[in-house]
């Protein structure tokens, strides 16, 4: 009841019960019964005692009226509170842990520490914050379904929560945890970190199944007063990155270098952003070479970017940002289209390659925007080989498996790149039909030094020859690995020997020059 009296209504209805019995105190003081009764009696012959009992039954029936009204609003401000209550739950804590959200997270930094916020006084001024990030656990959704995904998110956060003050450990989203340690020492921290990884990382049953997943782990020390704490689990996060690329079930703690790096790449993003724009990203060409003839046979496009200063940025690192981005696909379409019109210029049998990336395979569309590039640009789909390597295949074999039938229906070629360095290379080959297999450079650089590369390159060969697949060799530098290659039957060659990727217009000036030294020699 005292809250309702510190309610709008409730401190009407105060005044209204105060003011009543202030006008009743001064009704006795005046003597007004007196009067009352006096007047009734003078106007007795119309009425008047009736219409002051009319008076006092109305009062009366006010007064029951607000009472069952006061009651009314009661729940009603009840029912509010626990409609606040659970919008408040939901606004800060995730449905499926239960555990507090990074909003909660964020309002919890705005909260100085008090007597009544147990979390921050529990130890001193110094927290640390770790980031904790699964690691595979894309697969684990694969391999049970999304269901199994939940189950084992929840099995995580209740072993993570047992290691701890339960309220100090929030999931941030997907597969993101941050718990927050009070009071820790170094060896603390680096310790704990060491025990999150190995409860995260214990086999969870789901469905019979004995599911595994790693964990990222990256810690950063915050002490009160000095900045936002949020700051501190961003700088965790960074920490959490660094530990992940360096494979699963890695702690870090955060170091200024690790800031650099990021703004680093931020740098690099922003450029890459510009240079798509701007189509300042061009398509060079390597030729593949047709070993039995000499002959050129086509041209790998090969990405190059130099930024504004003049160095040239390595095409994993800048096509990496560009999948990660999300940028991949409008890099893709205008080195595509561009290569196309180049490839026009070539002589009809000159077949222009091109690598896909394993990002590019999620994307249902990738066929038709292939197909829709080679019709804008006049190119034959005859002319056009797609490289894919074995990782791309097996991220989602269905939709892979739309993409190359779509696109071998319309006359596509479609080559195995970098075969042999993946982990499924054979079964890709029982799976889909390829026109070519690339042998990839490393067992090229390798098999003259080892016998055991040489019997793969060998049977490779083989391989390629028994399912009547063309097969070429990457990264050939040298004479003898020609001789070598040739003699055992390779078909395609392509390394610095016959020439390194280059632009267009000296693309067309080698297909001359290769012309004309074939047509001398022969
Ligand atoms: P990749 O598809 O295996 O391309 C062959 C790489 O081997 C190229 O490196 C090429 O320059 C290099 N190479 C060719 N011959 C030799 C040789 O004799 N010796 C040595 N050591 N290397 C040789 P590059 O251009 O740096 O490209 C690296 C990777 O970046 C490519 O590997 C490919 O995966 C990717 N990439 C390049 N351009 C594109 C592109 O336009 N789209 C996509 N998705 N990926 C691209
Ligand atoms: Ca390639
Ligand atoms: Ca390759």
């Amino acid at each position: 009841m005292p809250g309702f009296f510190r309610s709008r209504a409730g401190r009407q209805c105060l005044s209204v019960m105060m003011l009543g019995g202030v006008l009743w105190l001064l009704g006795i003081l005046l003597e007004f019964g007196d009067g009352l009764s006096a007047f009734v009696q003078m106007f007795d012959d119309y009425g008047a005692e009736k219409l002051v009992l009319a008076f006092v039954i109305a009062g009366a029936m006010s007064f029951i009226y607000s009472i069952l009204r006061i009651a009314d609003l009661r729940r009603e401000m009840e029912l509010r509170a626990a409609a606040q209550f659970k919008a408040d739950w939901t606004a800060t804590h995730d449905h499926l842990t239960k555990l507090p959200n990074r909003y909660a997270f964020e309002r919890k930094k705005l909260a100085r520490p008090d007597a009544s916020d147990e979390e921050y006084n529990a130890a001193a001024r110094n927290v640390t914050v770790f980031s904790v990030d699964l690691d595979g656990f894309k697969k684990v959704n694969d391999l049970v379904g999304h269901k199994g995904g939940d189950i084992l998110l929840i099995e995580v956060a209740r072993r993570i929560c047992s290691l701890g003050n339960a309220d100090c450990v929030y999931r941030f989203g997907g597969d993101e945890f941050v718990i927050i340690g009070a009071g820790m020492t170094e060896e603390r921290e680096k310790h704990f970190a060491r025990v999150l990884i190995q409860a995260v990382t214990r086999p969870i049953s789901i469905e019979g199944f004995a599911v595994e997943v790693g964990a990222s782990v990256g810690y950063e020390r915050w002490t009160e007063g000095s900045e936002p704490l949020e700051n501190a689990a961003h700088r965790a996060d960074l920490a959490m990155y660094e530990a992940k690329s360096r494979g699963p079930n890695h702690a870090l703690a955060f170091e200024a270098s690790m800031q650099d790096k990021v703004a680093e790449r931020a740098s690099l993003e922003t450029k890459l952003r510009t240079a798509i724009q701007q189509k300042a990203i061009r398509p060079f060409y390597q030729p593949l070479i047709d070993l039995k003839t000499g002959d050129i046979c086509g041209f790998e496009a090969l990405a190059r970017w130099s930024d504004d200063t003049g160095v040239n940025i390595p095409p994993p690192v800048f096509i990496g940002i560009a999948e990660e981005t999300g940028m991949i696909t409008e890099l893709f379409e205008n080195l595509l289209s561009q290569a196309c019109r180049d490839a026009l210029g070539w002589h009809a049998h000159i077949v222009l390659s091109f690598n896909i990336s394993p990002v590019q395979m999620e994307d249902r569309l990738l066929a038709s925007r292939i197909l829709k590039v080679l019709a804008a640009s006049g190119l034959p789909p005859e002319r056009l080989e797609i490289e894919i390597t074995e990782n791309a295949l097996i991220q989602d074999p269905a939709i892979a498996a739309v993409i190359l039938d779509e696109l071998h229906a319309a006359g596509v070629q479609i080559a195995l790149d970098d075969f042999g360095t993946g982990y499924s290379s054979l079964a890709q080959l029982a799976r889909y039909r390829f026109d070519k297999i690339k042998i990839d450079k490393s067992f090229v650089a390798t098999y003259q030094e080892d016998e055991r590369q040489e019997k793969i390159v060998r049977a490779m060969l083989g391989l390629g020859h028994s399912l009547n697949i063309k097969t070429t060799a990457e990264g050939i530098e040298e004479h003898s690995q020609l001789g070598y290659l040739t003699r055992l039957g390779c078909d395609i060659g392509q390394g610095y020997l016959f020439g390194k990727a280059m632009p267009a217009d000296q693309a067309a000036a080698f297909i001359e020059e290769r012309m004309q030294t074939l047509s001398a020699a022969g």
